[in-house]
């Protein structure tokens, strides 16, 4: 028994896709212009397609499992259920605008023509918002269909807005936030499901050491208490004594999002030659 699984043949989320699963300890063979390859180590078979079949693929059961971005799921609206949220393929869904355009609100979408490879989300995004416009469908480069006078507006996805600006345009709403994810196919089996939990597992790890840092410091014992409580560890960190007297070696683990004011109040507290450290697995 083995798991199928979709991922992007070629674009943004390919090499991310591929370094998952490496960092997962699982060894593909990813040979250029291929269809498919299995893996040497992990009952997983990698197919490789195009983004916008996978949603497709993973509902009829061709594929078990599928990498692709939230904006995709939800554009091909099939029956799959996301399992996983990857940390990668970070981009929204935005609505633009010309730069020069007075815009106040949403109400200044009315009547507007706007060009989107998006059409189910857009259409869906005008509805709860009460707007009435005109979606024209295109295939790509949707970020030049205001400047040759195709659209007034655009729906793209955006990451750091260079695109929009380098066209004349400007960020008007944010419609989806989107990221890659795991999806998988509804109907999987007693079995089927028992690799998904065993993936699912590595990836956890994988993600759970992305967001934590290991850290050593040395901290003068007459303040190591203060220390200690500024450092929650996995349980507790680890305190040993140095040779020189007077000091202690502390190790702990910190969140990345509490990093830099963790930092600050450490040093603060006396602790000195803070070493921060990455972490490639972590388990609790
Ligand atoms: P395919 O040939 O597989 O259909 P594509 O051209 O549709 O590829 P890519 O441009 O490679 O797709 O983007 C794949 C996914 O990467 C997007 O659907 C989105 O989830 C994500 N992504 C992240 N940042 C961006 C960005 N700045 N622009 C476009 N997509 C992005
Ligand atoms: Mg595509």
């Amino acid at each position: 028994m083995k798991l199928k699984l979709a991922i992007q043949k070629s674009g943004r989320l390919h090499d991310d896709s591929i370094k998952l699963l490496k960092e997962c300890g699982i060894d593909i063979n990813n040979g250029v212009n291929r269809l498919k390859t299995e893996a040497s180590n992990f009952p997983l078979e990698v197919f490789f397609l195009r983004d916008d079949d996978i949603p497709q693929y993973v509902e009829d059961g061709v594929a078990d499992l599928g990498i692709v971005g939230e904006n995709v799921v939800m554009e091909k609206n099939k029956q799959v259920q996301v399992v996983e949220k990857l940390g990668f393929g970070k981009c929204r869904l935005s609505v633009a605008v010309p730069k020069a355009m007075d815009y106040s609100g949403v109400q200044d979408l009315h009547k507007l023509r706007i060009a989107t490879t998006y059409p189910v989300i857009v259409d869906d995004f005008l509805k709860k918002n009460s707007i009435t416009a005109e979606i024209h469908e295109i295939s790509g480069s949707v970020e030049i269909a205001p400047g040759i006078g195709l659209a007034d507006a655009i729906c793209d996805l955006v990451s750091s807005g260079s695109t929009l600006f380098m066209n004349g345009l400007k960020e008007a709403e944010v419609i989806l936030k989107s990221e890659a994810v795991l999806i998988a196919n509804n109907g999987l089996n007693a079995a089927q499901q028992q690799i998904l939990d065993k993936l699912l597992f590595r990836i956890k790890a994988v993600k759970k050491a992305k967001n934590n840092k290991y850290i050593l410091l040395n901290a003068p014992n007459n303040n190591l208490q203060q220390i200690i409580s500024l450092l929650p560890g996995m349980k507790s960190p680890t305190v040993l004594p140095l040779a020189e007297e007077g000091w202690s070696s502390v190790h702990s683990v910190l969140n990345e999002n509490d990093f830099w004011d963790i930092i600050e109040s450490l040093k603060a507290a006396g602790a000195q030659g803070i070493l921060v450290v990455p972490i490639e697995k972590m388990i609790i």
